[in-house]
């Protein structure tokens, strides 16, 4: 396999180092930027980051994940159970944000897989599974593509979330940062025990989906309504604290990607009308 050599600057400490990139993924012209994830010890030994690379293989910019992985053996029967710390593993901690995110808001996964694993199908069936409410399973389908030329991919749904095994990601169809699943894994990473893990995930999963749910409810009923407004109801009929506005557009982007685009649209908010304004 060819490489390009790109020099990478770590965004937090600045150390510079040199990293080989597998030249196959800048041949392709389809997909623009690539985000390519770089580990604990791949430039810097504290920290880990995003680059973002262009086609021709230069560095448009970087992302910080301020996420310290505790460096916990993986179990031995890692194919019986299904850990946060197998998943990170093989995906790569922003790979792992980014799935668990198109699992949520229910975006096409595609992946591209150049070896034989079942390891990569395995873990990314389980997460729906083990992540997701019930009634929400089964959703945002899974495609793998077996290739290992990029040119010959043809992914027409620019609604897709797509990368590869080897932690390169070539596609995300939404613009926000991934707060949400970062604070999430963060807190589910200080537990010791995975199955504790997983479960705060899946709970912390099931809490957003209560607050959509009931948001859901309210709009139809509605013509529209003001987030500041929205804010209130929700903390009064669900008895929890005032939700930000941050988890408001979470809410109102699961709606989107859930139900209805329409009913989404009914959640006003007076900044942005006010901006529109000027
Ligand atoms: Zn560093």
């Amino acid at each position: 396999m060819s490489y390009k050599e790109i020099e990478v600057t770590c965004p937090t400490c600045s150390l510079v180092k040199v990293i080989k990139v597998p030249m196959r993924i800048f041949s392709q012209k389809k997909f623009g930027t690539i985000k390519i994830q770089v580990p604990q010890g791949g430039v810097c030994k504290e920290h880990q980051f995003i680059v973002f690379v262009d086609t021709k293989g230069i560095v448009r910019g970087y992302d910080r994940i301020d996420l310290l992985m505790k460096t916990v053996a993986e179990r031995e029967d890692k194919r019986k159970k299904f850990s946060m710390k197998h998943f990170i593993n093989l995906y790569g901690l922003y790979g792992v944000f980014c799935l668990i995110h198109a699992k949520i808001f229910n975006y096409p996964i595609y992946i591209i897989r150049d070896k034989e694993s079942e390891d990569f199908s395995y873990v990314i069936n389980k997460i729906g599974e083990k992540l997701l409410p019930e009634a929400y399973r089964g959703t945002s389908n899974v495609s793998f593509f077996d290739e290992t030329d990029y040119n010959k991919i043809k992914l027409n749904d620019k609604n897709a979330f797509l990368m590869d095994t080897h932690q390169n990601i070539l596609q995300t169809p939404w613009e926000e940062k991934l707060k949400f699943e970062e604070e999430m894994i963060r807190k589910a990473l200080d537990i010791f025990d995975e199955e504790e893990q997983v479960n705060l995930i899946q709970q912390s999963i099931s809490k957003l989906v209560r607050e959509a749910e009931y948001v859901k409810r309210v709009l139809e009923k509605v013509k529209e309504i003001y987030d500041e407004d929205l804010v209130d109801r929700i903390a009064r009929e669900l008895m929890i604290p005032k939700p930000n506005y941050y988890r408001i557009s979470l809410i109102k982007d699961f709606i989107k990607q859930r139900y209805s685009p329409k009913l989404a649209a009914k959640i006003k908010s007076k900044v942005e009308e006010f901006l529109n304004l000027l």
